[in-house]
C-alpha cells in the first residue's frame, strides 16, 4: 500500500491549489514553504477592477491561502526548505530544513510548485534600472498599487508613464528566446487601471508585437487602442537616462521611419520576464527529475504534469510562464494525478 501523504514544495497559486485540490480528496499534505507565509509573487497584486471587474484573477490567491490556512488537512511549515528525498516511489521520506532544525515528512506522491524569479532587469543596464529613479518592474508596480491604492500615493504626480515589453524575455542575446505569456495581458490591464485613477495621464507601450494569451486579450487591445492617450510604438528603446532632474529621458526608434527620437517620461515600468525558480537546479537534482532547455522543470510530452520520477509532479510558472489560472489548473491537474498515483 502506497503512503497517503502528499508532499507540496511552493505555497504559490499552484502549490496553495495541488494541496487544497488533495486535501478535498481526503488526503494529508504538508505544504513546504520557502518563505515567511504562502501566496507566492501573486499574493500582492492589485485588484485591476475599473469600472468592472478585470478578470486578472489576483483575487484568487488571498482566498487559496485563506481556504489552506483553515483546512485541517494541510500542514504548512513556512521558512523551511527541502533538503533531500530519500525513500523509493510511493514511499519517500523528504528531508525539510527550517532555521537549522531538520525533520522527515513521510509522502507518497510530491507535488513541486516552486514557481519563476523574475529576471534582474538590471542586466539590461541600458535602461537604468536600480540607478534612475522611477524606473521600476511590473512586479513593483503591482506591489506598489496593492499597498498604496494609488500610483500617485506611490510615485507622485506622474503624468507621462512608459511601459517597456519583453524586458528579458524574446532576447537572444540572454538566450532567453521564449514569450513569457502573460505580461502582455496585465500591461493592458494595469494601463487601462491607471488612466481611470489619472484621466489626464499619457501612457506609451513599447512592444515588439502583442501575444494574444487568454479570453478578452483582443477586446482589451481594442479598447486600449480606441484611447487616443494611449500610444503603441512598435520597437524596443535603446536608452533610459535620468535626464532633465527628476525625469526620465526614453531613446528609440519609430519603426515606420527608422527615425531615432527621445520623449521624457515621469515614470518607465520594464516588463521583466518569468525566468526559472532560483532552487530548480538543486531540487532537480534533490528530485532527480530533468530540467528543459530554458531551465523550467520538464514534464513528460503525454502528460503535462508527470516527471521522470514516478510520484513526482510539476505545477505552475516552475514548469513554464503561465497566468494565475493556468497555474491553477495545471495544479489540480497535478493532484488528480498524484491521487490516482496513490489509488
Ligand atoms: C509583473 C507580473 C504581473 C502578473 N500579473 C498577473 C495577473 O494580473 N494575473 C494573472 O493571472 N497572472 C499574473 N502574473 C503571473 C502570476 O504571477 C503567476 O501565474 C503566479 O504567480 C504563478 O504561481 P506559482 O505558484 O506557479 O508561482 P509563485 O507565485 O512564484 O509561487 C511559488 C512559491 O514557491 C515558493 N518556493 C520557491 N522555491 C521554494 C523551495 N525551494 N522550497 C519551498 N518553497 C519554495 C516561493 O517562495 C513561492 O511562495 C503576473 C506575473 C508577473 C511577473
Ligand atoms: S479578478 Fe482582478 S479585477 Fe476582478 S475583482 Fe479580482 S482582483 Fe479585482
Ligand atoms: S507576453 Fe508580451 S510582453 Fe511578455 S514576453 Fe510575451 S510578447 Fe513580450
Amino acid at each position: 500500500m502506497q503512503n497517503q501523504k502528499v508532499v507540496v514544495i511552493g505555497g504559490g497559486a499552484a502549490g496553495m491549489t495541488a494541496a487544497l485540490e488533495a486535501a478535498a480528496k481526503g488526503l494529508e499534505v504538508s505544504l513546504v514553504e520557502k518563505a515567511a507565509e504562502i501566496g507566492g509573487w501573486a499574493y500582492n497584486y492589485c485588484c485591476k477592477a475599473t469600472d468592472k471587474c478585470a478578470k486578472c484573477s489576483a483575487c484568487l490567491v488571498p482566498q487559496a491561502k485563506m481556504h489552506v490556512e483553515k483546512n485541517p488537512l494541510i500542514t504548512v511549515f513556512c521558512g523551511s526548505e527541502v533538503t533531500g528525498v530519500s525513500g523509493q516511489s510511493g514511499d519517500y521520506r523528504v528531508k525539510v530544513k527550517k532555521d537549522q532544525e531538520v525533520s522527515d515528512l513521510e509522502a507518497g506522491a510530491i507535488i513541486v510548485a516552486t514557481g519563476f524569479k523574475p529576471f534582474d532587469a538590471a542586466r539590461k543596464g541600458e535602461f537604468g534600472y536600480a540607478v534612475e529613479k522611477n524606473v521600476i518592474t511590473g512586479l513593483e508596480l503591482e506591489q506598489a498599487l496593492n499597498e498604496k491604492g494609488s500610483l500617485v500615493r506611490a510615485f507622485g504626480d506622474v503624468k507621462n508613464i512608459g511601459f517597456i515589453q519583453c524586458v528579458g524575455s524574446r532576447d537572444l542575446g540572454l538566450g532567453n528566446n521564449y514569450c513569457s505569456k502573460v505580461c502582455c495581458m496585465y500591461a493592458l490591464k494595469l494601463a487601462r487601471l491607471i488612466r481611470t485613477e489619472l484621466p489626464d495621464a499619457e501612457l506609451t507601450i513599447f512592444y515588439m508585437d502583442f501575444q494574444t494569451f487568454g479570453k478578452g486579450f483582443d477586446d482589451f487591445v481594442k479598447t486600449a487602442k480606441e484611447d487616443e492617450k494611449i500610444q503603441f510604438i512598435r520597437g524596443i528603446p535603446s536608452k533610459i537616462f535620468g535626464f532633465p532632474y527628476d525625469r526620465l529621458t526614453v531613446r528609440y526608434a519609430n519603426s515606420l521611419t527608422g527615425e531615432a527620437l527621445e520623449d521624457k517620461f515621469d515614470l518607465m515600468v520594464l516588463q521583466a520576464a518569468i525566468t526559472p525558480g532560483e532552487d530548480t537546479v538543486q531540487l532537480s537534482s534533490v528530485l532527480g527529475i530533468e530540467l528543459d532547455e530554458h531551465g523550467f522543470f520538464k514534464v513528460d510530452a503525454a502528460n503535462p504534469v508527470a516527471t521522470k520520477q514516478a510520484g513526482v509532479f510539476i505545477a505552475g510558472t516552475c514548469q513554464s510562464p503561465k497566468d494565475i489560472p493556468q497555474s491553477m489548473e495545471q495544479a489540480k491537474a497535478a493532484a488528480s494525478a498524484a491521487i490516482k498515483y496513490l489509488a
